[in-house]
């Protein structure tokens, strides 16, 4: 446990945080980015971003690996421990983990969001037993078998595209008839024949006994119930946010944003908040990168 004082502490080793390391490190600050998992943060769970300026298409991973290696690279220290809060005492932020503390002169909270999970009784039971967060993770284990991907987001979208490579079959299950996705990927997600739209319905339960088996289905105009028999379900609904353990030092939404402006100014001075976890209204690599360098050059004015 180290009793000197950082510049300034990261929590979060997503694009954010890392991005803020990247900076930070450059403005000649000492940093720790403290991540409770992999660094890498969402994107490692895409296959491929076409969006990120000045890359045509580049695997997640491999982005993520990137950033991490030029946030290393600038001087920054990672440290795995998850956080479990943060004091305030005068000018030192403490941030408590399950192992100790770290106390720093400015704290940047990157900590991002988890998938939102379908909220169906018993799901847990099939976490890794059929249900799936990951279908660049986990989508080799449903080589030549039938799968379900609940949402019409961005992720799903391109779930189902990654997954009809190797699943037999892919039902595309979303509560509406539109897709929220790019119109890209929407292009995308219709050329592949195994896949098949189940529009209008939700997820209304879970059946199976080790393993997942079967979902069973509501359509929300006709009101049917019907079952579909699945080996696998990839869950992408969105994501919430992880800012619970900070709701006692700065102020958060009623849906556990941390309330900052463009600036990642939080309601406590010093502490800054970055990336998709801060309230606003886009959330992208592009926006959490901004988020990362403004949240840095703030926090590196701070301290002065
Ligand atoms: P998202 O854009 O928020 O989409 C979530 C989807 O899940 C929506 O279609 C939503 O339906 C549906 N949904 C939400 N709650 C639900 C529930 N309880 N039951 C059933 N369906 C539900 O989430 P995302 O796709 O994970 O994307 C998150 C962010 O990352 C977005 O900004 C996205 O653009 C970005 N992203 C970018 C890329 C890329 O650039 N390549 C890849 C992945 C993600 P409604 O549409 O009806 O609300």
């Amino acid at each position: 446990m180290a009793d000197k004082v950082t510049d300034i502490i990261i929590i979060g080793g997503g694009t954010a945080g890392m991005t803020a390391a990247v900076y930070a490190g450059r403005a000649g600050r000492s940093v720790k980015v403290l991540e409770q998992t992999i660094h890498g943060g969402q994107i490692i769970n895409t296959s491929h971003v076409e969006n990120f300026p000045g890359f045509d298409n580049i695997a997640g991973f491999e982005f993520a690996t990137a950033l991490y290696d030029q946030a290393v690279k600038f001087g920054a220290e990672f440290v795995y421990e998850k956080v479990t809060g943060i004091e305030v005492d005068g000018d030192i932020k403490r941030v408590l983990t399950a192992n100790g503390h770290y106390d720093a002169k400015a704290v940047i909270i990157a900590t991002g969001a988890r998938p939102r999970p379908i909220g169906v009784a018993g799901e847990e039971k099939f976490v890794g037993r059929g249900i799936s967060f990951c279908a660049t993770c986990d989508g080799a284990f449903y080589k030549g078998k039938t799968v379900a991907v609940i949402g019409g987001g961005n992720t799903a979208l391109d779930d189902a595209v990654v997954l009809s490579q190797l699943a037999e079959k892919v039902y595309l299950i979303h509560r509406r008839q539109e897709f929220r996705a790019e119109k890209q990927l929407v292009e995308k997600v219709h050329k592949p024949d195994n896949i098949e739209f189940i529009l209008d319905t939700v997820v209304t339960g879970i059946k199976g006994d080790k393993r997942l088996e079967a979902l069973e289905l509501q359509n929300k105009v006709t009101g049917e119930k019907t079952e579909l028999a699945v080996d696998g379900v990839f869950v992408a609904i969105g994501q919430m946010p992880e800012n619970d353990v900070f709701k006692n030092v700065v102020e958060v939404d009623s849906a556990g944003y941390i309330v900052a402006g463009e600036d990642c100014h939080t309601s406590c001075p010093g502490i800054f908040a970055a990336g998709d976890g801060r309230t606003k209204k886009v959330r992208q690599l592009t926006t959490a990168a901004a988020d990362g360098t403004i949240a840095a050059l703030a926090a590196s004015e701070y301290i002065g």
